[in-house]
């Protein structure tokens, strides 16, 4: 049986039939043991230095990607962190993302177009993943002729803008996560979206298996954690 996969989620799995990939806010949070995880200084959170605390982490072999990380334009956010502060800290971790070889899990609220710049002015080497993807297929097309991967959470049960981009994703560059929501299971998100996609449960299991192993390389993935 092939795997689900949850690629961002605030919380452990214990399930055998789910790999999940636990967000780790740097500085806040600890790295799980014997699990995969990703770990990133999150706009909301911008009191650590990445370069200094994360060095040691990201060659643990259960560290899939550098993220969540990016940018906040919400004003409560902009009050407390600059964007000039956001951006510093953000190209901080692309570099890292480059230099350690792992792909980015990308927080972007309000400025996709910011995103979009420095996505165009800094060498990207690595796959970069806009995570709890919101937006209408115009944007979701722009950020698809970029490169980006687009990962969807549980608003495509209620959003009808996002079903329509969901609709549009071509199935080698989508993700699914449940992120920070408790009430619904990563089974039922891709329940939703193979409905979506009219598509069968198992072709969709499968494309997003192989857009895993793709992306995040997780080459030391302990045998009982595959299957
Ligand atoms: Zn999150």
């Amino acid at each position: 049986m092939l795997p689900f996969v949850n690629i961002h989620t605030h919380y452990l799995s214990e399930s055998t039939s789910v790999i999940s990939i636990k967000n780790v806010i740097a500085g806040r949070e600890e790295v799980p043991v014997n699990h995969y995880f990703s770990i990133g200084v999150h706009p909301w959170y911008l009191n650590v230095k990445p370069q200094v605390s994360m060095n040691d982490i990201l060659k643990n072999p259960l560290c899939l990607a550098i993220g969540e990380c990016g940018l906040d334009l919400q004003k409560s956010i902009l009050q407390k962190n600059p964007i000039s502060i956001q951006k510093f800290v953000f190209e901080e971790q692309i570099i890292l993302s480059n230099q350690y070889q792992k792909p980015l899990i990308i927080h972007c609220v309000k400025c996709f177009d910011q995103l979009l710049h420095i996505r165009k002015s800094l060498p990207a080497l690595q796959p970069w993943i806009i995570h709890g993807y919101n937006k209408n297929p115009k944007i979701s097309q722009a950020l698809l002729k970029a490169g980006f991967y687009i990962s969807f959470g549980t608003l495509i049960f209620k959003s009808k803008t996002l079903q329509e981009s969901l609709k549009l994703m071509p199935i080698d560059k989508l993700f699914l996560e449940t992120d920070d929501q408790q009430n619904y299971n990563i089974e039922a998100v891709y329940l939703q979206a193979a409905k979506l996609l009219e598509i069968s449960l198992s072709e969709l299991k499968f494309q997003i298996f192989e857009n895993f192993k793709t992306v995040f390389h997780p080459a030391q993935l302990k045998k009982n954690m595959y299957l």
